[in-house]
């Protein structure tokens, strides 16, 4: 996917039929309340001050169900940014919204007003998970909504959720195949939180709920991020960004670099199956790109310890010019690690 500046505007709760067990919008974005239009287009022109023109700039609503909003509401949304786009300066528009409140007739409408992108939040695909996280929704109809967005030729982009109360790793990789058969455009992971004044956190302190670990969580999103990877899915996010205010977090998996984490998870696993099996003297030479070795060595050097760890050794690293595999010299002889679609 190209890549795009978003200038994101939240709309908290606007639209949404009923509150999602998870979901504080307030505490997440910060926000108290929704931006009037001058309050938009005051947030536009800060915003696009700070853009390079030399990416599109896209308007993005975000933290509601913007298609359950009066279809007048939607329009005068819309309207706000018109001006921007006749000018040239905005390109396109996005929302993020549920994948049962997609209507055909609004979205030819809102096209024509410069929508291009269309968010679906997912989360699972398990009826059993959706119920315990007060999501409902029916996956029949999702696939309807993905139908008529890819229809209009509209990009699509997928949010899934890990760790939701009666999430297994076996739904959450289910949901990521359905992902893939739906043909995302890129999706958006996000590991579950206890978030202040939600009905998560009321279930949390009656013992009702547990968040993942971080540890399982990091683990989790590695294998996300393997097949994603292998299906040239793009996944443009992972994790919610930190909190305006700390006492808005209550548990749950949080790391300010997940997704290294995870990658660097995703390197070892690949060595280490490589190096399994095979004679090793205690000293390793990984040769790669600065790139690779980067994704492998992960943040606090967990990676590169993983591998001592697991084979008694000590690693050195060298700078290769071959991004496509890490070549390992066990003093016995050269292994061949593929780093192919590591990204
Ligand atoms: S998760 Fe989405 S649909 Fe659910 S309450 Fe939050 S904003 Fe509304």
């Amino acid at each position: 996917m190209s890549k795009k500046n978003i200038i994101p505007i939240f709309i908290p709760f606007q639209g949404c039929p009923h509150l999602c067990v998870y979901c504080n919008q307030n505490r997440i974005t910060g926000n108290e309340e929704t931006l009037s239009l001058d309050g938009i287009r005051q947030r536009i022109e800060e915003q696009i001050s700070y853009f390079k023109k030399d990416h599109p700039i896209e308007v993005a609503f975000y933290g509601g169900t913007f298609t359950m909003l009066p279809f007048s509401k939607q329009l005068e949304y819309f309207e706000g940014v018109q001006n921007y786009m006749e000018k040239g300066i905005i390109d396109s528009i996005r929302f993020s919204t549920r994948p049962d409140a997609i209507r055909k007739n609004e979205l030819v409408e809102l096209k024509k007003m410069g929508l291009k992108t269309v968010e679906l939040g997912i989360q699972s695909i398990d009826s059993t998970v959706r119920e315990a996280s007060g999501r409902g929704g029916n996956i029949k109809i999702y696939e309807e909504s993905i139908e008529t967005i890819r229809q209009l030729e509209l990009d699509l982009g997928l949010q899934q959720m890990i760790g939701l109360p009666e999430d297994t790793f076996e739904k959450t990789m289910d949901t990521a195949r359905w992902i893939k058969k739906m043909k995302a455009d890129f999706v958006r992971i996000y590991p579950t939180l206890v978030i202040r004044d939600t009905e998560l956190e009321v279930m949390y302190k009656k013992g009702q709920y547990h968040p993942l670990f971080l540890e399982e969580s990091v683990e989790w999103v590695a294998e996300l991020l393997e097949f994603y990877s292998k299906h040239k899915i793009s996944v443009i996010r992972v994790g919610l960004p930190p909190f305006e205010e700390e006492s808005s977090f209550v548990a749950g998996p949080v790391h300010p670099q997940m997704r290294e984490w995870a990658n660097s998870l995703r390197v070892y696993y690949r060595t280490r199956s490589v190096l399994e099996g095979n004679e090793i003297g205690n000293h390793l030479i990984i040769k790669g790109t600065q790139k690779n070795i980067n994704g492998l060595v992960g943040p606090n050097k967990i990676g590169k310890k993983k591998i001592e760890d697991a084979f008694n050794v000590r690693v050195q690293f060298v700078n290769t010019k071959n991004p496509e595999k890490f070549l390992i010299d066990t003093g016995k002889e050269t292994l061949e690690v593929s780093m192919k679609d590591f990204r």
